[in-house]
Formats: structure tokens, sequence, C-alpha cells
């Protein structure tokens, strides 16, 4: 660890001094079940945006806005349902300062004690001996958004000035899509959001439950289906089976040519995209602190395709994948039913990597599949579409911004961070990269078995306490890059 440390210790004591002011916040946050999804509680996400401009007001925020995104389109039950608007503010306007803009949702996945929670999800539950709060939204999002407000108050108490400008954006819809946010970020580029110098988004996680990390890449996603059609209706095997051509069948045959039982995806020209693995970056997994035990607990089963922890990064990070998710009109439930389904689709996926072209894929895709259907010499209507795509994203972990968050993780952890990416997706780090141009650092705060969307959603309160910590250290950081 060789880095020019900056005088924090005063900064990192004061989060430690505020530690129950800051329990109390987030405990406020959680109590507002600000469920993206359900419609009846729209008022309640409303509610949530306006707890946040009350905070942003106390703790002296300029120009806080609410942005309003108008009525959210179908599907809907309410046809005049308003989406929640998105909660800007910003703290500074000093042309000699750098500007960040951080980024969180105050919206959150549905949760129900029936669900098999152990305490009410709405309310944030202290587990004294373990030093974990539970409920839903502690981790994801409303830890990270309330740590942005809470570093702001360390500052103020301790009449710190913020080395940064800070502007924040809270979106209200993100488990529900993100509607209306490419739009507005598109909109705000060069008015609020002008003179942005980066991009802070914390609502990822640790990739284990030891380890700080930095993210720095995530995989895109195609999502395809293949519909197939033949009778006029479903049909009786005792009376049609032999005698015509079965649409699933048809879409079986198809769909295991897409993927081996390797998991190496089978369509050529796929991998010749793929980005060679440089040297540097092989490096980068030797240090990850991650165990093939990890990933068997993870997923409850001894189903792992690698047998080292290197490989299985790999491929969850910088390789394709395709995976096979349903068949839409077939016989699913239990029991010896025995219909001849007359339309079926089937619903398939790549995870895409650098430099995997989105439009170059497709057309990979389409041609593979048309030409493999049209080997069966079937009298069945085929199709094969996009349902939708979005991008990956990969950044420098090298660059200023992951540096400056890499040497305040060590201030604060005592341990340099792992640079990770996911295997998921988060679009809207794009969105962001795309319409500012300037580079976005993925900062978790919670723990990988944090149960994000899941059953007794958890925040550990060193993730909390330190994570703050960190979130402040960066913004010192990053102002002297
Ligand atoms: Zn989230």
């Amino acid at each position: 660890m060789s880095y020019e440390k900056l005088p924090l210790d005063e900064f990192y004591k004061t989060i430690d001094e505020l530690k129950p002011q800051f329990i109390q916040r987030l405990k406020k946050a959680i109590a507002i079940p600000s469920v993206s999804s359900d419609e009846n509680l729209r008022p309640k996400v409303v509610d949530m945006a306006h707890f946040l401009v009350d905070e942003l007001k106390a703790l002296g925020a300029q120009d806080i806005q609410l942005k309003e995104l108008g009525v959210q389109p179908p599907p809907v039950s309410n046809p005049n349902i308003k989406l929640p608007p998105i909660v800007l503010g910003r703290f500074g306007n000093d042309s000699n300062k750098k500007t960040i803009l951080v980024y969180g949702h105050y919206d959150v996945q549905p949760a129900a004690k029936e669900d098999g929670w152990a305490t009410e999800p709405f309310e944030m539950y202290h587990d004294k001996s373990k030093d974990i709060l539970y409920g839903r939204g502690t981790t994801d999002d409303k830890g990270p958004v309330i740590g942005w407000l809470n570093v702001i108050e360390a500052h103020k108490k301790l009449n710190l000035e913020l080395p940064v400008n800070l502007l924040v954006c809270f979106e209200g819809m993100e488990e529900s899509g993100s509607l209306g946010l490419d739009e507005l970020v598109a909109k705000e580029a060069n008015e609020y959001f002008k003179n942005v110098d980066q991009v802070t988004i914390s609502d990822n996680y640790w990739l284990g439950t030891t380890k700080p990390v930095l993210t720095y890449g995530l995989r895109g996603c195609n999502y395809y289906q293949i519909i197939i059609e033949g009778p006029g209706a479903d049909l009786h095997s005792g009376i049609f089976g032999g005698i015509i051509a079965e649409p699933m069948t048809d879409l079986i045959n198809v769909m295991s040519k897409l993927v081996d039982s390797q998991g190496k995806i089978q369509i050529p020209g796929v991998y010749d995209m793929v980005a060679p693995l440089t040297k540097e970056e092989d490096g980068l997994y030797d240090d990850i602190a991650f165990s093939v035990e990890e990933l068997n607990a993870a997923s409850g089963s001894k189903t792992s395709l690698h047998n080292n922890k290197k490989d299985i990064l790999k491929h969850r990070w910088r390789f394709p994948s395709l995976s096979l998710h349903g068949i839409e009109g077939a016989f699913s439930g239990s029991g010896a039913k025995t219909v001849i389904p007359a339309r079926v689709v089937g619903k398939f996926s790549i995870r895409t990597v650098p430099n995997i072209e989105s439009g170059k894929l497709d057309q990979l895709v389409f041609d593979f599949i048309t030409k493999e259907f049209e080997k069966l010499q079937s009298p069945n209507k085929f199709k094969v579409e996009l349902i939708h795509d979005g991008n990956y994203w990969v950044s420098d972990p090298f660059n200023s911004a992951f540096q400056a968050a890499s040497k305040a993780t060590q201030d604060v952890w005592n341990v340099v961070p792992d640079f990770t990416r996911e295997g998921g997706s988060i679009p809207i780090t794009l969105t962001f990269e795309k319409e500012l141009g300037v580079d976005v650092l993925l900062l978790p705060m919670g723990r990988g078995d944090d149960g994000a969307h899941s059953i007794n959603e958890k925040l550990d309160i060193s993730n909390y306490i330190q994570g703050c910590k960190t979130l402040g250290g960066f913004l010192h950081y990053y102002s002297k890059t």
C-alpha cells in the first residue's frame, strides 16, 4: 500500500461518532415502502422522494428539483398513474473544483413478512448480536443513497468543505426498468449535469463477504425468442401424434443446437468477437477473493462447470454465455397431459461482453437458427426475433476515479480492493457514460450475501459505516487527481 494518505482521520472519526444518527436516518427511509412495481404503493414511492428532498434541504443542498416524468406507459392497471419523480440536488458550484454526480435509487423490490422474512421488511431491525441491519432496501439501494447524505452531514458537522461539487440524482423506478431515466439524463446532460467530470454509482455489492471491491465491468444481455406454430389449435397426441409436424419437436431440436452441456455457445462466429485476454487482465484475477466453494454455496449445489476460481470468474465476467429460459405455450404442469401444443415460443438470452457488436450478434443468431430450422424441413411456421438488448460496459480500473476509490478503500479497510466485474447488467451505467461523455465508477457498499432482491435483505453496520467513510474519502482523493 503505497500512496500519499490525505489527512482524513477527523472525517472518518466523525462518521463513527454520527453512527447512531446514520442508523436512524436509514431506519426512517426503510419505513417508507417505496415499492415501484406495486401501483398501489406508488404514493409511498413519491413520499420517499419527498423524504429525500427534506433531507437534502436540511443538509443545505442548492437547486433541489423534483423532475416529473409524466404518466407511466403501458402495461399498467391505472392508465393515469404517474411515474415517481427523479430527485436532483447540488452541493457547491465552484468552477475550481471537480464535479461528481452520484446516482442511486430510492425505490425497492416488493417484500412481505409472509414471503419468509424473519422480521417486518419495512421496520428496520438492528440485530445487535451480529451488528446487522435488516430491512427491504438496507443494501439495495437506500443504504448507499442515505450514505451519500451521511457523508455531507459529516462534512457539515466538522465544518469541512466538500472537496468537489457534488450533484445527486436519485430515481424511484430502478427496480421497474428505470422508466424515463434515459430521457432525463439526455435532457439534463447540458443543463443540470453540465460540467460533470465523473459519475459514481453505489448500487452493487462486493463479490464475497470479506473483501471490498471496485467494479469496472458488466455484461450486456440480448434476449431472443423463437416462435414456432403449426396446427390451428392444441391437439391430442392419440389422434394426431405421428401424423403431423409438432411445433414443440421443432423447437426442442433448434434450441438444443444453441449451447452444449459445457456451456459453450454453438453459434459460429460469437467467440470470434470476444476481446482477447491480455496478460494485464489475466493478472487481475489472481488476488480476487473467491473460490469454487463460494460458487457452490451461492448456487446451492455442486454443479460448477469450472474447477478453479479464475475460470469461473472469467466465464462470469468476460466470456459470453447463453441460457435457455423457457418455453411459452408448452405443457408445464404436473401430471401427464397428452397435448400437442399448437404454438410454442422458446426464450433464451446471451450475456454479451467486449467486443461483441449487438447487431452483428443478432445476425449470427438469426442466420444460425434459420439454417437449423431449415434442416428440419418442417411445414410449421417459424420466426426468430430479438426481444430486447442492453450493451455490456467496461471501464479502465487504472483510471483516476478507480485509483482514488482504491485509496479511500485502503484508508478505511486496510486492504487493496479487488477489481471485479459482474455477470449481470446495470443499464444506467452506459446511459451516463454515453450521455455525459464521462467515466463511471461502481463503488459498492454492501456484501455479496446481502440478499438484495431476496428475503431478509440486510446491511452489516460495518459496511454501512465504513461504506460512508469510503464514499467520503473517495471524494477527497478524487479531488486531488
Ligand atoms: Zn439496486
